[in-house]
């Protein structure tokens, strides 16, 4: 009974991969060449810990971080960054310094947690594995353009309208419009996330693209283009999502993807909740 019990623990450890044979095996399967340098990388814990679940998130938070470990999940799979900047800790303050990164890595550390970001190669993937899960999410899969998928052509609506719908469908709290408020539009473009500036008045300067959906950017950049372009009587409008809810269908969708060649690990989707809340 004991042998038949020590052998039954043998093999129920032995099934678990370690989080390097997990992430091996998801960039085998990624369909495009890993390159160096990425941000794609272990963001704190040991590679060589056996993974009793994956969580999918977009943002791994503190919050994100408990939800995942009550549940047994110890390889988080994080879009964004867990310490704060995009580079995570080479280019910002000294983390020693730190009290809230601190306590966050010394949870990680006793809940013998994996962080890893999938940022790049998700969206490099084909289809871009972010914006595949929003349109999706949003609905907007039939108005997609072939040639360019950010772009879609919807019936016509209002400004408001559009910014009501997505908002209702997406479960906002805080989604902000700039510009078009008595514009009726068709033409419109989907940047999830922090794409920047330049990339969003490169669509702007199209005449194809009217109101233009994103995560977030600073408010003296596209902003300030959108209001100007607005002043100028041309037709242009810019809906913020908020950078959270702009991408997070896109980690859903990981999930999904995951569970497609991970059979021997539980993968779940844990959402980020939206940081922002207005007072009544
Ligand atoms: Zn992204």
């Amino acid at each position: 009974m004991l042998i038949r019990l020590l052998l039954l623990a043998a093999t129920t450890l032995s099934a678990q991969p370690t989080a390097r044979e997990v992430i091996d095996r998801i960039r085998a399967q990624v369909g495009v060449p890993w390159t160096e340098p990425t941000v794609d990388t272990i963001k704190a814990g040991d590679p060589e810990t056996p993974i009793t679940g994956i969580a999918t998130t977009m943002m791994a938070t503190h919050d994100v971080l408990q939800r995942a470990a009550a549940a047994g999940l110890n390889l988080i799979i994080t879009h964004e960054p867990t310490f704060y900047s995009h580079l995570e800790g080479t280019d910002v303050l000294a983390k020693e310094q730190d009290p809230v990164w601190a306590a966050k890595e010394k949870f990680i550390r006793e809940h013998k947690l994996v962080v890893w970001r999938f940022h790049d190669y998700w969206h490099r993937r084909r289809p871009d594995g972010i914006l595949q899960g929003m349109v999706t999410a949003l609905g907007w899969t039939k108005y997609q353009n072939a040639a360019t998928p950010a772009l879609f052509t919807v019936p016509e609506t209002s400004v408001e309208t559009l910014a009501g719908r997505i908002r209702q469908t997406m479960k906002i709290r805080v989604l902000r419009v700039v510009g078009g408020q008595n514009l009726k539009v068709t033409k419109l473009a989907l940047l999830p996330g922090a794409s920047g500036a330049v990339a969003h008045r490169r669509l702007l300067q199209r005449d194809d693209v009217e109101a233009l959906v994103i995560g977030e950017v600073p408010e003296w950049e596209t902003i300030e283009y959108v209001l100007d372009a607005s002043a100028q009587g041309k037709r242009k409008a810019l809906i913020l999502m908020g950078h959270v809810p702009s991408e997070q269908a896109g980690m859903e969708n990981c999930a999904a993807w995951l569970k497609t060649f991970l059979q021997d690990v539980k993968v779940s989707f844990v959402p980020t909740a939206e940081p922002f809340w207005m007072p009544k």
